[in-house]
This record gives C-alpha cells, sequence and structure tokens, in this order.
C-alpha cells in the first residue's frame, strides 16, 4: 500500500477508487437523476497549489522538525467530513496552517509548544485528520498564525505488561500500526472506529471515538487506564490504577478535550487477548421496526454481542449484503476464553420469540461453503463499511452529497425516530434524496442510529427506487 497520504480528501494515494471505477460509479448513479451527465470534478493537483507565504518561521532546532512546503499544509488544512473534501475539490485553501511540525518525542511537542506561545500561535494537535467537526481546522476570524502539531511520529508501543493485559502507548500510532505491534503479543486494542485505517489513539481519546462493538467496550474510554498529556501548565499524567472510585476521574477531563486541555502524548490502554472462539449470525426482517425489537431485545439481554447492526433494506443493498427487500440484522460473539455457541443458541431463541429467524454461520465455517447465507451478508456489509470512505469521495467527486448523521435516542422515544423527519429536511436542501439507516453502539438503554443522506445533484423527471437498480450492477461496484 502506498504510504503518501492524499492531501485533499481520505486515505493514501493510488488507494481507494479509480478513475475507471468513478466513471462507472457516475453511469450507474446517472439513470437516477433522469439521465444527467455527472461530470467528474478534477481533485486538485501539488503543481496547482499556491498557499499564502508561512507567516512563522521556526527557529532552530524546532524548524528541523518542521514543514512549510504546500502540499503538507494543504494536508493538515481540513479533517476528512463531506465538507472538507468539497472545499478541498473547490480548491479552497483560505486558512492553510503555517507551519505543520512533526515532533519525534515529548520533548519535541514541548518544545513545539513553548515556541508557539511565545510567537503567539494558535497550535492545533492532529493525529490522523480524520475529524469530521472542524477539529483540525484553523479557527475562523482568528488572525493569529497556526501551528498543525502532528503527532505522527509518536507511534510506537512503549511497554506491554502481559500479567494486567495492558499497554503504555504514543498517542499518534494510527490504528494498523498501533495493532501490528501488538500482534506480537497476542493482545489487541479492538477499537475499530470506521476512521481506524487514518485516526489515531490520541485522536480516539481526544474525540472519544466509537469503535464497533456494539455492547460492553463501545467507547474508547472503556479501555483508557491512564493518560499522558502537555499542557499549558507543564507536563500532566493521571495515575495508572485498575480502577478508581477517589473523586472524579482525571482521565475523563481529557477524553472528549478535542485538543483543547493540551497534547495527548501517550495513554496506558486496557487490552484483550484475540479472539479464538467466534459466531455470528444474520436476521431477516420485513419491516425496519421488527429488527430493532430484535436488536434491543438481543442489547439488553445480558448477553453482550460483539456485533448487533440493523441495516435497512437500502443499506442492505447497496453494500451487497442483502436483496434490497428485507432489513438485515447482523449479530456476533466472540471469546479469547470459551465457546460463544450457546450465547448464540439463547440470541437464536430471543429473536425466535419475536417472530424472527437468525441464520447462524458456525465457528471459522469458510465463507465460500455459507452459500449466500449469513457468511456472504456479513462480509460484504463489512468490505463495503471499510471501503466507504474512499467511495464517498468518489461521489463527492461526481457532485453528490453523501454524508453520515447520528443521532443517540433512548429506546423509549425510537418509534418517533422517523426516518422521514430526516429525509423531510434534506429535501429542504437537496434534490433527492436516499436515506439508510443503520442502528447500532449501546443497545441496553437507546440505540446510536445512524443515517445516511445521498444527495443527487440534478432533480430527476421521477424518482426512481433505488431497488429498481439491478442488485448485482450494484454489488458489483461496491457501492
Ligand atoms: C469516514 C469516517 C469514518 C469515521 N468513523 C468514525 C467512527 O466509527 N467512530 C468515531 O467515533 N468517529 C469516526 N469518525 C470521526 C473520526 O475518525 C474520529 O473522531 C477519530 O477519533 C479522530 O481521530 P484522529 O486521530 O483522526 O484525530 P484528528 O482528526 O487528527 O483530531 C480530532 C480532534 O482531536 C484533537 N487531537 C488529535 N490528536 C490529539 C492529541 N494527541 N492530543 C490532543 N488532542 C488531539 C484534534 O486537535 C481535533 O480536535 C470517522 C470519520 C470519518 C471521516
Amino acid at each position: 500500500m502506498s504510504e503518501v497520504r492524499r492531501f485533499w480528501g481520505w486515505g493514501f494515494e493510488g488507494e481507494g477508487v479509480g478513475r475507471a471505477e468513478q466513471l462507472d460509479l457516475a453511469s450507474l448513479v446517472a439513470p437516477l437523476v433522469g439521465g444527467a451527465e455527472l461530470e467528474v470534478i478534477e481533485p486538485p493537483t501539488a503543481a496547482e497549489l499556491d498557499l499564502r507565504s508561512p507567516r512563522l518561521v521556526p527557529p532552530d532546532p524546532i524548524a528541523g522538525w518542521c514543514r512549510t512546503d504546500d502540499v503538507t499544509r494543504a494536508g493538515h488544512t481540513y479533517g476528512k467530513s463531506f465538507r472538507d473534501v468539497v472545499r478541498a475539490l473547490d480548491r479552497d485553501w483560505s486558512r492553510p496552517p503555517d507551519v505543520v511540525a512533526f515532533p519525534a518525542d515529548e520533548a519535541g511537542v514541548v518544545a513545539t509548544l513553548d515556541w508557539a506561545v511565545d510567537a503567539g500561535a494558535v497550535v492545533i494537535p492532529y493525529g490522523g485528520g480524520s475529524s469530521v467537526v472542524g477539529g483540525v481546522e484553523a479557527p475562523e476570524g482568528d488572525d493569529r498564525p497556526v501551528v498543525s502539531l502532528d503527532l505522527g511520529r509518536l507511534d510506537a508501543v512503549l511497554e506491554i505488561d502481559r500479567a494486567s493485559r495492558a499497554a503504555r502507548v504514543q498517542a499518534g500510532v494510527l490504528g494498523p500500526a498501533l495493532e501490528a505491534q501488538l500482534r506480537p503479543h497476542d493482545l489487541t486494542l479492538r477499537h475499530y472506529p470506521q476512521s481506524f485505517e487514518v485516526s489515531s489513539l490520541g485522536g480516539w481519546i481526544a474525540t472519544r471515538s466509537g469503535g464497533h462493538f456494539a455492547t460492553l467496550h463501545t467507547h474508547i474510554d472503556d479501555f483508557v487506564e491512564s493518560i499522558r498529556a502537555v499542557t499549558p501548565q507543564g507536563v500532566w499524567s493521571s495515575r495508572r490504577l485498575p480502577g478508581s472510585g477517589a473523586g472524579p476521574s482525571p482521565d475523563r477531563l481529557l477524553l472528549g478535550s478535542e485538543g483543547i486541555l493540551g497534547v495527548i502524548t501517550e495513554a496506558w490502554m486496557r487490552l484483550q487477548d484475540r479472539p479464538v472462539f467466534r459466531s455470528s449470525a444474520v436476521g431477516r426482517f420485513a419491516t425496519f421496526e421488527a429488527g430493532a425489537a430484535a436488536a434491543r431485545a438481543l442489547g439488553q439481554s445480558g448477553l453482550w454481542p460483539s456485533n448487533c447492526r440493523l441495516l435497512d433494506a437500502t443499506e442492505a443493498l447497496i453494500t451487497g449484503a442483502g436483496n434490497g427487500q428485507l432489513h438485515l440484522l447482523l449479530v456476533a460473539f466472540e471469546s479469547a476464553d470459551h465457546p460463544v455457541d450457546a450465547a448464540m443458541a439463547r440470541a437464536v431463541e430471543l429473536v425466535a420469540d419475536l417472530g424472527g429467524t437468525l441464520d447462524v454461520r458456525t465457528p471459522r465455517e469458510p465463507a465460500a461453503a455459507a452459500g449466500g447465507t449469513s457468511a456472504d451478508a456479513a462480509d460484504a456489509w463489512r468490505a463495503t463499511f471499510l471501503r466507504a470512505p474512499y467511495l464517498r469521495d468518489a461521489l463527492v467527486g461526481v457532485g453528490l452529497l453523501n454524508e453520515t448523521f447520528e443521532t443517540a435516542i433512548t429506546w423509549d422515544r425510537f418509534d418517533a425516530l422517523g426516518e422521514n423527519n430526516l429525509a423531510r429536511d434534506l429535501a429542504e436542501v437537496t434534490t433527492w434524496t436516499i436515506v439508510l439507516s443503520v442502528l447500532l453502539h449501546g443497545l441496553t438503554s437507546g440505540p446510536l442510529a445512524a443515517r445516511y443522506g445521498r444527495r443527487l445533484s440534478r432533480a430527476p423527471a421521477d424518482t426512481p427506487e433505488l431497488a429498481s437498480v439491478a442488485p448485482n450492477r450494484v454489488r458489483k461496484r461496491s457501492l
């Protein structure tokens, strides 16, 4: 895989959706907008960048770990939301950082901060840069020079406590590099936000990221034992304890702080043994509500499924997991210690009590042998899920709005959360909308429902049904 990060959008140069596939994609969706020509917006090239000159010159030795070239500064100007990609495709580089610093260690972080404070500069910690809320962007209406402080070189697992199953990890490590360093010890953090490929431990802590465990360890908070950070008052660290009831948790100050209290440099993280026993299943439901009832029963059962994710029929269709007619509930259990068949058997009973069925894929059953059943559905959905950010950029590049909206809601109000509300709101600002719904996370007291609105750039003569697109065409293109 290429090591060069794309400066205008998601991921790495040469990865994701190539031009031929993007054109295929445009021709696939063109019929949905009344046969409109969807033109490809050429992504910006390094050669055409012409950013304002840096307003700061770092002194030695700090200059040794700073860069001020246009490509590096453009790549640190925005996060990775739809809005960010649009501005990059629009060649809007009006607020780039003046300097991007890449310190190699905590002393370098301290030196960079000391210099920046003296220079009257704004400092923005930068982990993977996958923020979707403008978190790594220079503040608007603020004339101070800006230093983007990229933690990417602080990327090592420093210490492993095998007995306690914990590790001291530097904050700039990205997801894959972290797991690669833990694997030889048969350990894993098992924290998988969709942005895993290009998001960092420090970013996860600073944003309180959610991984994809449906129950129990859903948020990064659950894995943090202690945190170390460089603050304007000096280096700060919380005490490493297995647990504490002594007053408010100091870690909670830093968790979700989005970089405003200091720069997280490392953390002790609780780890897990790598799972050995697994079981997964797919339930199929005629209505989303019936699937949600099953998800609630499983979430509140005390069985603690590792996956319990309801895809609506359209999401299932375009991820190649289903045929567009039925809503799918993906269920999984895992353990490093014991077989999980009993938990799955009880899950099957619970769903059956609600009038549904779960097709169980037996542990380690080869995907091909499962012949179009649960294995295929879950695997197809997972593959598309991980590739989705590249696809999102390709769709933005042909003029389509494609974004995720998330709502956390308690079960007692779930029924009132109709897809129609979002569709209605989007209809006010867009010409044509598909709303895809997914229900995930923390299902005991209520779900996090993610909805993806897709806006096509032109109003169609007749609004077509997505289901009228041949499923195999959609699947082939991994939409
Ligand atoms: C396609 C896509 C999918 C996503 N999926 C998920 C998901 O499944 N779950 C989820 O929770 N989020 C998700 N996100 C949002 C984003 O990936 C998370 O918020 C992630 O935790 C950010 O990590 P990062 O390293 O990229 O942080 P950055 O984007 O670099 O920074 C985010 C914020 O944290 C601050 N920060 C970063 N590092 C540090 C540090 N070391 N010390 C102090 N402050 C710091 C930054 O200043 C900024 O305010 C997704 C985003 C995209 C684009």
